[in-house]
């Protein structure tokens, strides 16, 4: 017999998992909580909610219908939160640029994302410039401007942000939809240089709500409830900031958008706002504990989350020392992102500080609702060991459900039915995972990703180059460095300085991130290579870390 379908009373509202159903409450139940956007501004969620009115209204003025997408290039923002609710809201998708990629890289996105409007930051119009003779018609452009003075630009700006919300309603009524519409999409950075394009459902946005306000739901270690205080460390831009920014305002709580991120002015923040509740990459929280600026902050209230790569565990260790709350988490763009939060279960509370420091260190134990395997290449399952490797692969109501545009890469990402990661892993007795390595062939620097193969291609563009590697080699400050290896071509002289200038000319093109100039370029007279013939990258990066390392 099939399963038997619910009825539906004719009258019987069916109330979908619309991001606009995570705001009601926290507006009418904390409507004086405040918002707080670094030095410039500080509103209440009540404030907050009628801009939110006010922007979907005025972007609707400006043509936004159902299905357009709308751009935005902004530091993290009070504005960029209402973006976060008022364009999903409308039935439009919003596109998170990331303005770390290259200015090529970004032309690409926008075009490929088929933008309709792009809400630019002052700062962020010289990239616009470079570019805009081959953006595709049709983009209006809304200035985002924290200085009062909107510098000239050869732009054609349309209008700029306070003044679409002045002349906007508060009380623009935000339709009904399916839950399955799209509300957000950003691009990650491919293998092949590439950027791929990922996307997400209302319904997926607030599953992956709702799924992180559980796990972190406390009585134990790594809270996060209604009287703490949120400022969030990794970008809006990328992956919309872990979904955070919609956890903390279904929960109510202040929230605290700094800007552009400067270590002195973040430990302000922090110190002035009372801040107890971040997450970052390794990178910043290292800069955070190096700078003078520290001394002068309490951190002991403050609890943060640490993903996008390993947390090493001197770094957890120096945290601890000044009685921060620290634990990793592990996701990636293709996964909205959160999967997994090394949290401690309840017996752990008692263990000494060096063991729970070790799980602290894990990747972590799967939140509410993913499902996560490590397997082989047949997809069997391994045993749960803590020594058995595999390839991480999850199933879980918020994943990516493929590329944009992309129906290939989208088949080989859900192969045999589960999302794979490329990571590898090993999964403990106690269910915590913990990442070892990676099969995919990219380098993360500072939370960034660079693509090894494009780096590869554009060195042995290089006439006195025959062959060329560059991997990933650990850094203490940025987690990885690029590292080149270079055959140089018979009776070919050429150097280190040559090489790098060579790659310099590409970023300074907007071809590559400046980020993705490799610090040393290694002259060798052979590359490993595999029984097929291709890199060997798994051989060199044991051959070499060791050499880099001293
Ligand atoms: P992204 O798509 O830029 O968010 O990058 C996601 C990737 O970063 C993952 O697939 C992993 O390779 C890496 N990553 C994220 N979190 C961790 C972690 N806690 N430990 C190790 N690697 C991580």
């Amino acid at each position: 017999m099939p399963e038997q379908l619910i009825d539906r009373t004719p009258s019987a509202h069916y109330h979908s998992l619309l991001i606009k159903n995570l705001l009601d409450n926290p507006v009418r139940q904390f409507p004086d909580q405040a918002i707080v956007y670094g030095d410039f501004k500080r509103q209440t969620y009540r404030e907050t909610r009628e801009r939110i009115g006010r922007l979907a209204s005025g972007l609707a003025g400006l043509g936004v219908k159902r299905g357009d997408t709308v751009a935005v290039m902004d530091w993290d923002s009070h504005r960029y939160l209402e973006c976060f609710f008022a364009v999903p809201m409308m039935g439009a998708v919003l596109h998170t640029i990331n303005v770390r990629l290259s200015p090529e890289q970004i032309l690409y996105t926008i075009n490929h994302a088929e933008d309709d409007v792009i809400l630019v930051n002052t700062e962020f119009l010289p990239i616009l410039e470079t570019i805009r003779d081959r953006l595709e018609p049709v983009k209006k452009l809304v200035l985002l401007d924290d200085a009062g003075q909107p510098p000239a630009t050869r732009l054609d700006i349309s209008t700029e942000y306070e003044d679409l919300l002045a002349a906007g309603d508060p009380d623009y009524k935000f339709p009904e939809f399916s839950e399955e519409t799209r509300a957000t999409t950003f691009y990650t950075t491919g293998t092949t240089g590439l950027p791929k394009g990922v996307y997400f459902s209302h319904r997926q946005l607030v599953m992956h709500t709702l799924a992180i306000g559980t796990a972190l739901a406390g009585p134990g270690q790594g809270r996060f409830n209604r009287d703490d205080v949120y400022l969030p460390i990794t970008p809006m831009f990328h992956v919309h900031a872990w979904g955070m920014p919609y956890v903390a305002t279904m929960l109510g709580v202040k929230q605290v958008y700094p800007g552009r991120y400067a270590p002195e002015h973040l430990l302000r923040l922090i110190q002035r706002e009372n801040a107890t509740f971040s997450h970052c990459v390794p990178t910043i929280l290292q800069m955070l504990l190096s700078s003078p600026q520290v001394e002068k902050t309490d951190l002991s209230r403050w609890k943060v989350i640490i993903g996008g790569a390993a947390l090493p565990k001197v770094l957890a260790k120096q945290a601890r020392d000044r009685g921060v709350d620290i634990f990793a988490a592990y996701g990636m763009s293709e996964t909205c992102p959160i999967l997994v939060f090394a949290q401690l279960k309840p017996h752990m509370l008692d263990w000494d500080e060096e063991r729970q420091l070790e799980i602290r260190c894990k990747t972590g134990l799967p939140i509410p609702m993913v499902d996560l395997r490590i397997v082989d290449e047949e997809m069997n399952d391994l045993p749960q060991d803590g020594v058995t490797q595999g390839e991480v692969v999850v199933r879980a109501p918020w994943l990516t459900q493929g590329y944009l545009k992309d129906p290939r890469a989208s088949e080989a990402l859900w192969r045999g039915g589960y999302l794979h990661t490329g990571d590898i892993g090993v999964i403990d007795s106690e269910g915590y995972l913990k990442i070892t390595d990676r099969l995919k062939d990219v380098i993360k620097t500072g939370g960034e990703w660079i693509s090894s193969l494009e780096l590869e291609d554009l060195i042995l563009k290089h006439p006195a180059v025959i062959e060329a590697a560059v991997l990933g080699i650990p850094d203490p400050k940025w987690g990885e460095r690029p590292l080149a290896l270079v055959v140089a071509k018979p009776e070919q002289t050429v150097d280190e300085a040559t090489i790098r200038a060579w790659l310099q000319d590409f970023a300074d093109k907007g071809i590559i991130s400046k980020w993705g100039i490799p610090d040393r370029v290694l002259f060798v007279d052979g590359i490993p290579k595999t029984s097929v013939g291709k890199l060997n990258k798994k051989a060199m990066r044991e051959q070499y870390s060791e050499l880099i390392r001293g």
